[in-house]
């Protein structure tokens, strides 16, 4: 059975991806960062294994993979999907917003990366599959922070992917639109409306239809898609 692990796995996205990578027949460790309590619930619902770690930092995601690879023996696929927003004018970011959403977003890839490959890279085998956004492709307002750490994930995914292409293993991005979940649940209702008024496929996007872009970039049909950038937007950017 191949080994699934999707950060930010037990909300909104990440959970759809988990939910079907495991019904896909994968065993599937989703990583969360503080609400057990919805991690709790997710794996009462699904049986998925649940694991709480930062993925923002270096030596928990080490420890956590090499416990995960302990106990269930390899990881074939690697989600990047656990990401945050702290939205604000440039000038208004401070430091801090601007460090926490770097370190979430695009360090995690690095940091988790960093254990995961080399594995992959002795197996021969690997998915890596990093779920950067719409504003990483073309910026948005109040997102300067947000805008950066997604684009780094689309040059980090293409560099990587050179790297690991001879070695049996791809990495791609996947560049979701604005999709319904808690992240775009907080935007305000007007704003909401206007981002939809600009949607041409008329409506948000579902976390089910980015899992579904999961799960067959992890199958071995997509062996031949690697360095790619999915744009799973409706129609709003085709850049
Ligand atoms: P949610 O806020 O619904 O869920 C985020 C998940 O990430 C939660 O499981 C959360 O854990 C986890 N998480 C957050 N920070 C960390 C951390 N430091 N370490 C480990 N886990 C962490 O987000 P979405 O489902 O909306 O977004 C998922 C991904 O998709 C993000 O990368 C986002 O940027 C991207 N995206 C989302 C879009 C959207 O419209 N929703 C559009 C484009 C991209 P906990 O439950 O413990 O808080």
């Amino acid at each position: 059975m191949r080994i699934a692990v999707v950060t930010g796995g037990t909300r909104g996205i990440g959970a759809a991806i988990s939910k079907q990578l495991k019904e896909a027949g994968y065993m599937v460790v989703a990583n969360y960062m503080s609400n057990d309590e919805a991690a709790q619930e997710f794996h009462h619902q699904t049986g998925v294994e649940v694991m709480r770690w930062d993925v923002g930092d270096y030596e928990p995601c080490k420890k956590a993979v090499h416990e995960i690879l302990a106990k269930h023996g390899t990881i074939d696929v690697l989600v990047n999907n656990a990401g945050i927003t702290r939205d604000a004018f440039l000038h208004k970011t401070t430091p801090q917003m601007w460090h926490e959403v770097i370190n979430t977003n695009l360090t995690s890839c690095f940091n988790m990366c960093h254990s995961v490959v080399p594995y992959m890279r002795e197996r021969a085998f690997g998915r890596v599959i990093n779920i950067s956004s719409i504003n990483g492709q073309k910026g948005q307002i109040g997102q300067v922070n947000y805008s950066a750490a997604k684009a780094g994930m689309i040059g980090l995914t293409k560099a990587l992917a050179l790297e690991c292409a001879s070695k049996g293993i791809t990495v791609n991005a996947i560049a979701p639109g604005y999709i319904k979940t808690d992240m775009v649940g907080a935007l305000d209702q007007n704003v909401l409306q206007s981002i939809v008024s600009q949607i041409p496929v008329g409506r948000l996007g579902t976390p089910e239809e980015i899992a579904a872009v999961v799960e067959f970039l992890s199958s071995d049909a997509a062996g031949f898609i690697t360095g790619a950038t999915i744009a799973t937007n409706g129609g709003q950017y085709l850049g």
